[in-house]
């Protein structure tokens, strides 16, 4: 902004502390005044934590408040360099601290002073001592007596002292001298706060200098939390308006409208062939995707529902509805089992409308379209035909996994791109689908997902897009008995298990059995117990007397598309009883005959894969059954994972487990990706309130202001915390 005064906060480290400390606090990356005054404290020693002299134990961390009784350096005999010896005393006990090569001491602890040590004990000749520890001087800050200073200067003990992040070079007693420094030499009305003025108020949050005085300089621990309060907010604040900005922005750009047809339209016969009736859910899911497809902005719309609710339906209605707008639509699978079961599944569902070709103007109960597959292991020839039908417009429905529609693929007028089983967090692959632009255009976007997905997460994560949610199951309560069988502490349960899977193929029934790995990898960690593998789980299977005269197959991810299409087309077709597998059938795999899955070493899963993989048996009437096995411990993180999954087959209830044992900047990928310092504070499940409470007031900024103008301070702050994306919009745009 220009004749804007320069931000204090910008300030470069190196010209407000010198060299010396500026590339200290480098290594913490930590470059502007900003930066350095958001490190927050990771924790707050307590007046009451404070360790009395008379119960130091070895080994521990400890930190201490003393006056300095005697110091006394000398040069070490036997070494070179020199060692100095403080005596302390906190008025019970005395106590012994040492420092090897720092002769200067002498001169700055003198024998009467007050001071903090902070580092750990150890033992020489005998005697326990702290080594070499952190210290500061606790009457430091009384020579500017004029400013408000270190609460501990005052002599009284009972402020909190602030802990931080430290590093190699530089060490958290440190850190806070520079900070409390940095603090005593800016002026307060130079600050511009980044959260709007009314929104501190109506919140009665702390401004941004009280704030920094609060969290770095407090005089109470209730300080220290109505500090941090405020900075999280402001996290919170950041990230919900850039996701609304996103959104916004996106809503604003040009797409062309897909109204479908009044009637004679092929949605229209499609509804009238369907052999059920939609549920409630997707009928209003139908309703909100019918209205954004015939709105002149992209849809940017989230479908979301637990396995079994139908998703799919939804989608090829959507679809049908760009198909009698004229255009085409993309349907990306994340594998190409997927994809393949996909084209089955549609083809089957449209019958007769599926088989015709797509020709403009064709009238009412004679339209038809194609739907196309598109893999990988196709032939050249066969290939290059589809992609000529597509570029063509014969094709209207086109399947396929994401890493064929992002490249080469040439559409005549794609209308629609449905994401399934977007599972894996992250907005940036998302966008990357986005702009399979035509003619400069976007198409309209629908993501689906059976994963559940807490509301904050939804909220930041998926943030920038609007949400349906499936609530119904079409076929009742999804009924699955999982057990954990604890080969540890019941060995004999394995042969159980084999004799219970004989069962299932005995009354007509099918199962998967699934192991970590597949088999024939050239690294294989020889120092870890390796798991289960698909290749070794068929021999063993096949060598079971339990299960002689059954039929046994293997899938995995390493068998060319071809293999593992024939062998699920088996499987589906019930010419497999027994389908040993990796975690490929993990997503949308569809065969209602199977009943029973058994999942070797368990452990090795994550809780989401877990849930996924038993939803493959969850279907249809009768209950199916999931045999967790596992050889962990109990008490084992691994082992307490798996009777979480035993106990529960409610999905959110499990997804705040995943997400509660992921790091999060894991849970918010790329949403904060390209940001300096990114979010410090905020946790996502933890702050579900605050994040709430941040989104209603960023909605109401975005829908007031979008591009901020009158907010100049929070939109840099955005960009420093999560980066600036205007360009790559431009670009985009
Ligand atoms: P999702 O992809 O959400 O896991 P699908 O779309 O594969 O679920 O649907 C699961 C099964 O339910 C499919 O066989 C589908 O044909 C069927 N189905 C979908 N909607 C209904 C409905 N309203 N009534 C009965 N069956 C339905
Ligand atoms: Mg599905």
């Amino acid at each position: 902004m220009p004749g804007a005064r320069p931000d204090p906060l910008a300030q470069p480290l190196k010209s407000a502390l010198g060299t010396r400390a500026a590339n200290l606090l480098a290594t913490l990356d930590l470059t502007t005044v900003g930066d350095l005054l958001r490190h927050y404290p990771r924790r707050y020693i307590q007046p009451g934590e404070l360790t009395d002299l008379s119960a130091l134990r070895e080994d521990e961390n400890v930190t201490l408040q003393a006056t300095v009784v005697s110091v006394d350096s000398r040069r070490m005999r036997n070494r070179r360099g020199s060692l100095t010896n403080v005596v302390i005393s906190d008025g019970v006990s005395t106590g012994h601290v040492t420092f090897f090569n720092q002769p200067w001491l002498d001169k700055q602890l003198r024998p009467g002073m007050a001071a903090i040590f902070s580092g750990k004990v150890g033992r020489y000749r005998g005697k326990l001592q702290l080594a070499s520890p952190m210290w500061f001087n606790i009457a430091d800050d009384e020579k500017e007596p004029d400013l408000a200073s270190d609460p501990l200067a005052a002599g009284e003990a009972t402020a909190p002292i602030a802990v931080y992040p430290a590093g190699e070079k530089i060490k958290s007693m440190q850190i806070r001298k520079q900070i409390l420094g940095l603090l005593r030499r800016l002026r307060p009305a130079e600050l511009v706060d980044p959260i709007p003025g009314g929104l501190i108020e109506s919140r009665d949050l702390p401004g941004l200098y009280e704030a920094f005085e609060a969290v770095h300089r407090p005089m109470t621990i209730e300080q220290t939390r109505s500090g941090l309060a405020r900075f999280k907010f402001e996290e919170a604040l950041a990230l919900q308006t850039q996701l609304l900005r996103r959104r916004h922005r996106a809503a604003d750009l040009p797409a062309v409208r897909r109204p479908g047809k009044d009637s004679g339209g092929l949605l229209a016969a499609f509804d009238a062939q369907l052999p059920f009736e939609l549920t409630g859910s997707q009928r209003t899911a139908g309703d909100e995707i019918a209205a954004d497809l015939a709105g002149g902005h992209p849809m940017n719309r989230l479908l979301h529902g637990e396995v079994g609710s139908g998703k799919t339906v939804v989608a090829v209605r959507a679809m049908l509805q760009i198909v009698d707008s004229g255009g085409q639509a993309a349907l990306l699978a994340p594998t190409e089992v997927l994809a393949a079961q996909h084209f089955r599944s549609i083809s089957q569902l449209l019958g007769d409308l599926g088989a015709g070709t797509l020709m403009a103007g064709l009238e009412s109960d004679e339209a038809r379209t194609r739907v196309g597959l598109l893999t990988g292991s196709q032939q050249t020839a066969e290939r290059r035909r589809m992609l000529l039908d597509i570029i063509s417009g014969d094709i209207g429905i086109v399947v396929g996994t994401h890493a064929l529609i992002q490249d080469a693929v040439k559409f005549h007028d794609l209308g629609l791109v449905v994401v399934d089983e977007q599972h894996r967090f992250g907005v940036k692959q998302r966008d990357a689908l986005r702009d399979k632009t035509t003619a400069g255009v976007r198409p309209h976007t629908l993501v689906m997902t059976a994963t559940p997905i807490p509301r904050t997460i939804a909220m930041t994560v998926f943030g920038d897009l609007d949400t349906s949610t499936l609530t119904e199951l079409p076929n009742g309560e999804k009924k699955i008995d999982t057990y954990l069988v604890s080969l540890n502490e019941h060995a004999h349960w394995w042969d159980r298990i084999w004799e219970r899977v004989r069962e299932e193929v005995d009354t007509g029934r099918q199962v998967y059995v699934v192991a970590p790995r597949i088999g024939d990898e050239d690294t294989v960690d020889p120092a870890a117990e390796p798991a289960a593998s698909v290749s070794e789980t068929v021999a063993l299977l096949r060598g079971r007397p339990e299960l002689e005269g059954t039929t046994i197959e293997m899938l995995h991810g390493r068998m060319s598309a071809e293999t593992k299409n024939r062998l699920m087309t088996d499987f589906a077709a019930g010419r497999i009883d027994v389908l040993v597998s990796t975690t490929v059938i993990e997503v949308g795999v569809d065969v209602a005959n199977a009943k029973a899955m058994v999942i070797l070493d368990a452990e090795r899963f994550g809780v989401a894969a877990l849930h996924q993989l038993r939803g493959r048996v969850g279907r249809g009437k009768d209950p199916g059954l999931c045999f967790l096995v596992t050889s962990s411990e109990p008490g084992t993180p691994g082992y307490s994972r798996l009777t979480h999954v035993a106990a529960t087959l409610d999905g959110f209830e499990l997804s705040k487990l995943d997400v509660e044992s992921r790091r999060e900047g894991d849970v918010l990928g790329n949403a904060q990706s390209g940001g300096k310092s990114g979010l410090k504070l905020l946790r996502v499940l933890k702050d579900e309130r605050l994040i709430a409470d941040a989104r209603r007031a960023a909605d109401a900024l975005v829908a007031d202001d979008p591009e901020l103008d009158n907010h100049p301070a929070l939109n840099a702050f955005i960009g420093d915390v999560l980066g600036h994306e205007d360009e790559e919009y431009l670009e985009r745009g």
